[in-house]
């Protein structure tokens, strides 16, 4: 358990991170739980989801979507095949494989469209586009010593009949525990309370998350002089992975 002075520690920390008034953390035999109040979901391609939600119902789309898909397969194969029977210039096969690429772009396109669909489609009268987003969204993350998860709670609102559906989910974040750095690493840290360095040790994994082209990595870190606590949150740039 966190005495008072500890607790300070996750104030600073919150003010660092420039978190809301509405972000708090608890830690609660050796578990810590973050929770705070995140944006409203973004829906991409929002003007093409509104035009084909319109006018197809979802099994169309998840029919459309699995069309194109297996397009981009056939496409493929074809020209694999063409390639090595037929030998076929190599900026033909190029050619085809890009076009490949097309109808599996398209593909991915109307499974955000579903996306858009299954959010806002009310179950209670049954009406497409009826649900809109209200209150505040929460992201709670949990991390103990063997385990880090992270979900995030929606309040949806009919605009039609008023109901209001609660849904709690991962939303596909990518959420780990991830290496502890090794000892070296941690020789030039200072402890914030009794400024020795070469003290500070990490007492459990990193929780790393990321968020869009965010990946963010909190490390725990405590120093072994004064028993002073510290989370530390770094942030870097990563492509290879959207959500
Ligand atoms: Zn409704
Ligand atoms: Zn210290």
């Amino acid at each position: 358990m966190y005495n008072q002075s500890e607790l300070g520690n996750f104030e600073n920390y919150l003010l660092e991170k420039k978190y809301s008034k509405k972000t708090s953390c608890e830690h609660v035999l050796n578990t810590y739980v973050f929770t705070g109040v995140v944006e409203f979901k973004k829906h991409r391609f929002k003007k093409v989801s509104l035009f084909l939600i319109n006018i197809f119902d979802e099994k169309v789309l998840e029919i459309m979507s699995k069309i194109f898909f297996l397009l981009c397969i056939v496409i493929s194969l074809v020209t694999i095949v063409i390639f090595l029977y037929s030998g076929i210039s190599d900026w033909i096969y190029i050619l085809g494989i890009i076009s490949s690429l097309v109808p599996l772009i398209i593909s991915l396109r109307i499974q955000s469209v579903l996306e858009y669909y299954q959010d806002t489609f009310c179950k209670e009268c049954g009406k497409k586009l009826a649900y809109e987003e209200i209150g505040e969204p929460v992201m709670k993350e949990t991390s103990s010593f063997g385990n880090y998860t992270l979900t995030v709670t929606r309040h949806w609102k009919c605009r039609y009949c008023g109901n209001v559906d609660i849904r709690e989910s991962s939303e596909n974040i990518f959420a780990e525990q991830g290496e502890m750095l090794p000892a070296f690493s941690l020789k030039h840290i200072e402890c914030k309370k009794c400024s020795e360095t070469g003290t500070i040790v990490e007492i459990k994994k990193p929780d790393i998350k990321e968020i869009g082209k965010r990946r963010l990595t909190r490390r725990y870190y405590k120093c072994t002089i004064c028993g002073h606590e510290d989370i530390n949150e770094s942030e870097e740039v990563v492509n290879h992975r959207t959500c």
